[in-house]
């Protein structure tokens, strides 16, 4: 009999044996089909087992081994291992996680090419000759005549006129290309030329070799990092890898997927994030597995795309929280990228404007290669940030005069202005100013905020919404009142006090869909808006070169945030949505709205010196005792009822304290900053450790301890490993 050991998707920290009586080695690496409890699980082999392990009259056989589907490789079982060991999940939740639903479920699952690369076939060119009655056909076949060819048929599509692709299809006047290995690297589309920061960094990367070397590609904002990530991965390709790029959100990346689809034409361009359909996202997955696919570009997900020829890893914006997993397992993808680099032996570049002081450091201490960018690549100069002091101002709904003036400035010349405030909604809670009642949240330690727009109050953590109350449901009172301001408030302001202009809000409401927020982009670089009200959406990589005026308000709430990392949050924010000023040929302007003008923060964004502000945040983290000076891992705990989950990880506490070695802290359990969160009370306990394997070893043991605990009913626990809140 032959036994087969199943990662399977359970909260449990082992895998699990099944007889499987024709299973081979070939095996390991496969979906497969398993009785599990009262029902059936999909699972994967990852090796085979030993039959004197187990008993046999208690082993079930296995249903079904998925072979349609080639196995996963080797280093993508030691991939999820690692990961599961690092962050201390269980291997079958990591494997559920890394695979798409889809194959886990061992569908059918087909790598058939849905988006052929297309040339133009001999019945092309004779249409082209022959003077035939025009068509939108015969239109879109010769706009791509002009062109140097090949195409996918979704970038032709895209084109203008692209609907008319199928028309040319059936007419047989494009052609599918077999042989698609010769034509992968062929760079198509205008490149531009490189500025001589761009050539340099290129010829180090690329001069630094094929073998594994972490790059910090530190590049002031519009400085042309994404055209060094083109370069690089035209380099890759011509030597027949595959390039693996990740982003931090692909909803807000739109740009950047269509750029890569126009420079890499010819090559298999792969998209992998959690909004696709699981049948796209199951074949791109096995498209990257076959090593049919060119490039991986996704978010974080697509870390574990597995990528035979694999020779280049790129991680756009590296800093961005969205990279790290806030649930389940609670992974880095930028960490995991760079294990995965050196596991693999291949270079990769982490950029970004605004690096996490993390990697900053490591550049630093030269564990990672430095490459700066230090001037823009199209605007002559980075946006003349000024603080506008709001101590002494009489505020119109938050607006100072002076950015009331600026953006009228903008009107005039026909300038694009952006107001950046991080809060969506009309106003973040509703109150009664006669007995101070104000909307809480029923489930969470969390205020309703007012959306006007459709007349909601909405819970920001849980999603919880009614509708507005028409008088106080304390004391009946009419007259309740908004307080304070979100987006939507600004919106109104700004509409009423510039009713010749186009006021358009970017925010999580406006753009719930990707359809709406590329519609909304669209809007943007149509130049059919004037003044732009948006949060963090806005922040992110987007290029519009009309847009000259960046005002900030609200961010001093940031400053005195309690959470460690907030000044390096509230400093990238800054950095990156000022840096979205006069990227073009307009020179740009960034006004920030502040009580604290002398704050060191913004005396260093004022200089756009970003190294000053971290060697001054890193000195605080250092003398404070903060990563990176220290490693950290925290356990969190809830339940129905604060008490249990104190209680819980009390006892963990102790626990750990029989087993904590020397250097190892244990902090108190404490409830989180938000308690209450979906109904649910929630507390925390810090470990930490100067050492990461001294901590490592140590949450081993422990959480192995952890699982064998019984705990109170409808208590949940998880481990977080360098969690990004404290
Ligand atoms: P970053 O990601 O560093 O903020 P981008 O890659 O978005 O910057 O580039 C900013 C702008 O500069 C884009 O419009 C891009 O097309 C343009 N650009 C980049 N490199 C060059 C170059 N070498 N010559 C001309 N324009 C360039
Ligand atoms: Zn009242
Ligand atoms: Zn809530």
């Amino acid at each position: 009999m032959t036994i087969v050991r199943v990662a399977l998707p359970v909260p449990l920290p082992q895998v699990f044996d099944y007889a499987a009586a024709d299973a081979t080695e070939a095996d390991v690496g496969r979906c497969v089909k398993v009785p599990f409890g009262r029902g059936d699980r999909n699972g994967l082999i990852v090796a085979l087992g030993n039959t004197a392990d187990v008993e046999p009259a208690r082993i079930k056989t296995v249903h079904h081994i998925q072979r349609e589907v080639p196995a996963l490789p080797a280093d993508w079982l030691a991939l999820v291992d690692f990961v599961a060991r690092y962050y201390h999940a269980p291997l079958g939740e990591v494997v559920a996680l890394a695979l798409p639903p889809g194959l886990r479920r061992a569908d059918g699952v087909s790598d058939a090419d849905e988006d052929p690369l297309l040339e133009i076939g001999e019945a092309g060119r004779r249409a082209l000759a022959d003077a035939r009655r025009p068509s939108k056909a015969l239109l879109l076949l010769q706009a791509l005549a002009a062109e140097p060819g090949p195409w996918r048929r979704s970038v032709i599509r895209a084109m203008a006129g692209g609907e008319a692709v199928g028309d040319v299809l059936r007419r047989g006047w494009l052609t599918a290309i077999q042989d698609e290995g010769r034509v992968a690297a062929l760079a198509s589309g205008a490149q531009p030329e490189l500025t001589a920061e761009q050539a340099r960094a290129i010829e180090a990367i690329v001069g630094g070799g094929a073998g594994f070397r972490p790059w910090l590609l530190h590049g002031v904002t519009g400085s042309g990092k994404t055209e060094v990530y083109l370069r690089l991965a035209a380099h890759a390709l011509a030597q027949g890898q595959q390039v693996l790029m990740l982003v931090p959100e692909i909803a807000l990346t739109p740009q950047l997927e269509q750029r890569v689809a126009q420079r890499f034409a010819a090559a298999n361009v792969v998209s992998l994030h959690s909004a696709l359909a699981d049948g796209a996202r199951s074949r791109g997955f096995v498209q990257a597995l076959t090593g049919r696919a060119d490039i991986v570009l996704g978010t974080r997900l697509a870390v574990f795309a597995p990528l035979p020829r694999l020779g280049l890893i790129l991680v756009d914006e590296e800093h961005d929280a969205s990279y790290k997993q806030q649930e389940g397992v609670r992974y880095s993808a930028r960490d995991v990228a760079v294990w995965r680099a050196r596991q693999r032996g291949v270079p990769i570049v982490l950029g970004s404007a605004t690096p996490s002081l993390e990697t900053w450091y490591h550049a630093r201490s030269e564990r990672y290669a430095l490459q700066t960018l230090s001037q823009r690549a199209v605007a002559a100069t980075l946006p003349a940030v000024h603080c506008i002091d709001t101590r002494r101002l009489k505020l119109d709904e938050g607006l100072s005069p002076g950015l009331q003036a600026a953006i009228g400035q903008r009107l005039e010349r026909g300038e694009q202005s952006l107001v950046f405030l991080n809060r969506r909604g009309y106003a973040p809670v509703l109150s009664c100013p006669s007995c101070g009642w104000v909307s809480r949240c029923p489930h969470c330690s969390a205020n309703l905020v007012v959306h006007l727009a459709d007349r909601r109050l909405r819970c920001h953590h849980c999603g919880c919404d009614g509708s507005i109350p028409h008088a106080c449901p304390s004391c009946g009172n009419q007259d309740i009142q908004p307080f304070g301001r979100g987006t939507q408030r600004i919106e109104a302001r700004l509409a009423e006090r510039f009713p010749q202009a186009r006021v358009l809000r970017v925010d999580r409401d406006a753009a719930r869909t990707r359809a709406q927020w590329e519609k909304l982009l669209d809007t943007i670089a149509a130049g059919e808006a004037d003044i732009l009200v948006g949060t963090q959406m806005m922040a992110k990589g987007h290029d519009f070169p009309r847009l000259t005026l960046v005002g900030v308000i609200g961010a001093d709430a940031s400053l005195h945030a309690a959470d460690f990392r907030a000044p390096e949050r509230l400093f990238q924010q800054l950095m990156q949505v000022g840096g979205r000023a006069g990227r073009g040929t307009l020179p740009g302007t960034v006004l920030i709205q502040t009580e604290y003008p002398g704050h060191p923060l913004y005396q260093h964004l004022g200089r756009h010196d970003f190294d000053a502000f971290a060697r001054m945040a890193l000195q605080e983290r250092r003398s404070a005792g903060f990563p990176p000076f220290t490693h950290q891992a925290m356990l969190r705990a809830d339940a129905p009822a604060l008490d249990d989950a104190v209680e819980f990880l009390r006892h963990a506490r102790r626990l750990a304290e029989a087993l904590a070695p020397e250097g190892l802290r244990l902090y108190d359990p404490v409830p989180m900053r938000m308690t209450r969160l979906a109904r649910r009370e929630r507390a925390q306990l810090l470990i930490e450790a100067d050492q990461r394997g001294l901590l490592q070893a140590f949450l081993l043991s422990w959480i192995e301890m952890l699982y064998r605990q019984r705990t109170a009913r409808e208590l949940r626990w998880q481990i977080d490993v360098n969690p990004l809140e404290v």
